[in-house]
């Protein structure tokens, strides 16, 4: 018989920090992940050897609103209610179509793929390229953190055992007028795990480089982001010269450094990255999407 496990789902966010600063809790938002991490042999129940502590069903965590220039999302939002939500931005629904199958879609939530920190998780490389911001709450308040900061390694994050990522913040993105894309390269369309992703972001004033940003997925323990590298393009007038975009390649092929694994290999890893770059900087034209 399986052991039994102690498990809380208070009514709401209050109580459920009240809690979590008095004992150390495993937290569970749609469980994708946090099932598949505890799973055992067939038959026999998932060994979680922390109290449970569900925050899926939290009021406070599934608000998706503009404030000023910047869009919230709230942690919880599973991805078939974000792909309903007129806020969400079309590049994140892009994203979020190539995750899992619709079951998935209807538990998984975005805070759970950051939280989960996977260097193939599908919505980061964007998050990244949005220059996202993460709330976290706890008894004692709120504090803000970038996302690049928050994620530290694979399923390594700067969390303290505390708080809940409460908010997934989109700064600006109301007035940017930017072209946004994600490619994912995986075995098939869907319900496959990236081999390798990419989201570039571009601003164009006229004919001239406002803001670039690129982030690589799946190719490095967290995503692959350059500002020296995106800074080298500012200015610049589009279609980019040849050289410019030779350039840009060139010095990402230094900082990224795939491995080998199930999935695919480091060479295929890279070389696809690369691809992926070099097409986004080819186009004559960016429309603001
Ligand atoms: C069959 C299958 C296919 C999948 N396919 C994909 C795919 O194509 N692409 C992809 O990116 N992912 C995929 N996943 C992984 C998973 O579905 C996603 O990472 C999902 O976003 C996780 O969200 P969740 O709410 O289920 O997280 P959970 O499993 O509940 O939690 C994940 C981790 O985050 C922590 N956590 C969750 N929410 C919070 C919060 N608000 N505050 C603090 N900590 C929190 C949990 O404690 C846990 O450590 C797949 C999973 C499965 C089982």
């Amino acid at each position: 018989m399986g052991e039994k496990i102690t498990a809380y789902r208070f009514d709401r966010l209050d109580q459920t920090l009240s809690q979590l600063n008095k004992e150390d809790c495993a937290i569970m938002a749609g469980g994708t992940d946090v099932m598949v991490l505890h799973k055992s042999r067939r038959g026999v129940p998932p060994k979680i050897l922390k109290p449970l502590i569900f925050i899926d069903h939290l009021y406070e965590l599934k608000r998706v609103y503009q404030n000023q220039k910047d869009l919230h999302i709230g942690a919880c939002c599973t991805y078939s209610e974000l792909l309903e939500d007129p806020f969400i931005p079309f590049a994140l629904k892009d994203a979020i179509k190539t995750i899992a199958a619709p079951a998935i879609r209807n538990r998984g939530t975005l805070g759970g793929n950051i939280c989960n920190a996977s260097p193939a998780g599908d919505t980061l490389p964007l998050l990244y390229v949005y220059n996202a911001k993460l709330l976290l709450r706890s008894v004692t308040g709120d504090r803000i953190v970038t996302i690049s900061d928050f994620i530290q390694g694979p399923r390594r994050v700067g969390r303290n055992q505390n708080e809940i990522l409460a908010e997934i913040i989109l700064p600006s993105i109301f007035e940017e007028g930017a072209y946004v894309v994600f490619e994912k390269v995986g075995n098939r369309n869907a319900d496959a795990i990236a081999k390798v992703s990419f989201a570039g972001y571009i601003r164009i004033n006229g004919e001239v480089i406002d803001d670039v940003r690129f982030a690589f997925g799946a190719v490095g323990p967290t995503m692959v982001r350059s500002i020296d590298i995106e800074k080298k393009l500012l200015g610049k007038t589009i279609p980019l010269a040849d050289a410019d975009i030779a350039q840009v390649v060139a010095d990402f092929d230094k900082i990224i450094k795939p491995i080998d694994d199930q999935r695919s290999t480091a060479l295929y890893r890279k070389t696809v990255a690369l691809n992926l770059l070099r097409y986004f900087l080819s186009r004559k034209q960016y429309q603001p999407n």
